[in-house]
């Protein structure tokens, strides 16, 4: 791992965000809850590590049994989602401005998507049905 540090921060800028060694690729997720959390799609980046600065200004919304959705409550920007049984955590990539070169990893739940929110590109696509068979394959359970 190189040690890469991108720096993000939300709106107001109470929340600033470091994630250490990130991946340059995004996951952008298309389902109706991202829809309607974000106005259109969630873009999802991942790092090694991250550290989390302005906790005051987060609240944590669960969203369903198992994801929590952090947000800033001072200008409501969108900050994270947290996979509960793994305690994964993904970041909004718009927090960051170092991510706008990143490139697309797949799409998910494109089943789901608005007839205004489709991206160019050749990035792998899966819908709805395949992500979760993945994530049962996986051994997580939805039901
Ligand atoms: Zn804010
Ligand atoms: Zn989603």
């Amino acid at each position: 791992m190189s040690g890469e540090k991108i720096s993000g921060q939300c709106l107001c800028g109470a929340v600033h965000i470091t994630v250490t060694d990130p991946k340059h690729e995004i996951e952008v997720c298309q389902c109706d809850m991202c829809r309607r959390w974000s106005g259109s799609f969630y873009t999802a980046l991942t790092g090694e590590s991250h550290d989390i600065q302005g906790e005051e200004s987060i609240t944590e919304y669960r969203s369903s049994d198992w994801a929590e959705r952090g947000f800033c409550n001072k200008c409501g920007s969108s900050l994270w989602y947290t996979f509960l049984p793994t305690g994964g955590r993904s970041f909004s990539a718009g927090l960051f401005d170092a991510s706008i070169n990143y490139t697309i990893e797949k799409e998910i739940f494109v089943d789901e998507r608005a007839t205004w929110s489709r991206l160019n590109g050749d990035h792998p696509c899966q819908t709805a049905q395949e992500v979760i068979e993945e994530a049962k394959a996986a051994g997580f359970s939805f039901d």
